[in-house]
């Protein structure tokens, strides 16, 4: 693990491993960090913040750029540990990390454009101004489907912002993101502004979280892992961002291009192996199209091509880990109890591996299970509508929020659907596109606060108003101003 600049073991000595989900055997075992070890990290990040801190933007965002240079250059072989660790395609994940460069970019030129204000004050003898500051230590905890990515969201407008870090990845793919911790160093990092704690949710994750030394917690996970991490940074108050699950809505009207909205309900959940925070795993289809597409999604999911995550040719990897291969085959189990329609896939795929059919459900009405539950595996549930209207209810009647598809060819349909969806992104006719200009988060269950864009930086600092009073006057001490 990385703390405080050193690479160091476990207090307690003890090793887990990590699984290669393609195989379904063991690959590489990290240490299992406890309270102790928590602990050492948080102090490290206090000590680093005394100086970080008070570096200028200037020199945070030429280190920041430092970083970024580093990650275009070593994308591919960060791309193949978290690959094997994860099972993501490494088709997905070298230009996922090669991408990676520009969020640490972007935030790079962020970090000296944030500042604070003078603000008009309404007495003559003041003056008023706010400046930002550093929040202080950071707690990022990521999941297992886009470690090294997800990590970043938070990494870069924390650094950027004058915050230092404790990254806490998933037990089930922890390894890119120590390779990835690897880079700070040589990009020039003072020790301790990047840390790396690896371990169990309730060993580690939890007395990171509750920890009095840390002043957000940035986590992506499920929400019922979210509800438990806002419970524990209320109790000293720490900040929260939760970027959590959903069940998002890929809305299809007559009117689309059919082929390209066929290709994007492809996108949304069969990409990475629906292992996606925004998956689009609930398709609502108008009328007059909606036999003739799930039709052509049954037969383009079955020539999906599955095996081996490391080979470019591959389509669709294996899930992320045995627990989770088996939630999501009773997930399936459980629809076709349901009464829901299997059109495609619905069995395990072949191989030693955690592998999964891209499965198709028809028939399904928004009260089922398949309709509200997240599954966050290749399981699609297809509705129909036969109005505008009914699409905005069907596609709102969610306890989540926090993505979209439309696809038609009527702009004024696509503003005015963009208008009524309750969720923090809308694509139109597209899917799964982000960047780190463009804010992401969820409405609802699927989160508080938005990572990305420019107000990301701002959720890492604190917000200081300086009254400076102007003439020496005595006033009445018994009033207030
Ligand atoms: P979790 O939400 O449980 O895990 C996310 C991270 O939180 C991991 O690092 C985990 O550690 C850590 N964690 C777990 N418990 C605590 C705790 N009490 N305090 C602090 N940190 C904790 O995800 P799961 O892997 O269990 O997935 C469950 C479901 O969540 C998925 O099936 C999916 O529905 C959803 N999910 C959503 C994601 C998203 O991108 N929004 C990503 C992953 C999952 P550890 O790994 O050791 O448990």
């Amino acid at each position: 693990m990385l703390i405080g600049g050193s690479w160091v073991e476990a207090r307690s000595g003890e090793r887990f491993e990590s699984v290669n989900p393609y195989l379904g055997t063991p690959w590489a075992t990290v240490p299992r960090a406890g309270a102790a070890d928590v602990d050492a990290a948080v102090q490290a990040a206090r000590a680093a913040f005394v100086d970080w801190s008070r570096t200028t933007p200037v020199a945070r965002g030429k280190l920041l750029r430092r970083l970024a240079d580093l990650i275009a250059e070593r994308a591919s072989s960060i791309a193949r540990v978290e690959t094997t660790d994860n099972g993501k395609l490494i088709r997905e994940m070298e230009g996922q990390l090669r991408g990676l460069a520009d969020y640490y970019h972007y935030f790079a030129g962020a970090a000296d454009k944030v500042g604070g204000e003078t603000l008009p004050a309404d007495r003559d003898n003041f003056f008023v101004y706010t400046v930002r500051e550093p929040l202080g230590v950071v707690a990022a905890i990521t999941p297992w489907n886009s470690p090294v990515l997800l990590a970043s969201w938070k990494i870069a407008p924390a650094l950027a912002a004058g915050c230092c870090v404790v990254v806490k990845p998933a037990e089930q793919a922890p390894c890119s993101t120590l390779e990835f911790a690897a880079l700070f160093e040589e990009a020039g990092f003072p020790p301790g502004v990047m840390n790396v704690v690896t371990g169990f949710g309730g060993e580690a994750g939890a007395p990171l979280v509750e920890h009095p030394g840390v002043d957000k917690v940035a986590f992506t996970g499920g929400t019922a892992t979210g509800r438990a991490v806002m419970r524990g940074a209320a109790s000293h108050l720490a900040r929260v961002t939760l970027e959590l699950g959903g069940k998002s809505p890929n809305v299809v009207f007559a009117d689309a291009d059919l082929d390209a909205a066929a290709n994007g309900v492809v996108a949304g959940i069969f990409a990475a192996t629906g292992q996606t925070c925004m998956a689009g795993s609930r398709l609502l289809v108008e009328d007059a199209v909606h036999d003739e597409l799930v039709e052509r999604l049954a037969a383009r999911a079955a020539s999906i091509r599955m095996g081996d995550p490391l080979d470019p040719e591959t389509e669709m990897g294996p899930v992320a880990f045995e627990g989770h291969l088996q939630g999501v085959l009773a997930a399936i189990a459980s629809a076709s109890d349901e009464g829901a329609r299997l059109v495609a896939g619905g069995t395990r795929g072949d191989g030693p591996g955690y592998f999964v059919r891209p499965t198709i459900f028809g028939d399904v009405t928004n009260d089922m299970r398949l309709a509200r539950e997240e599954i966050f595996g290749p399981v699609l549930a297809a509705l129909r509508f036969s109005s505008e209207e009914e699409a905005v209810a069907l596609a709102n009647d969610t306890a989540f929020g926090l993505a979209a598809g439309v696809w038609t060819r009527d702009v004024q349909r696509a503003h005015r659907m963009a208008r009524a969806l309750r969720a923090g992104t809308v694509w139109v006719n597209a899917y799964r596109a982000v960047g780190p200009a463009a804010p992401f988060g969820g409405y609802k269950d699927s989160g508080i606060g938005r990572e990305n864009g420019i107000q990301a930086i701002t959720g890492y600092t604190e917000t200081k108003t300086v009254w400076i009073e102007l003439t020496g006057a005595t006033r009445d001490p018994f009033q207030l101003g």
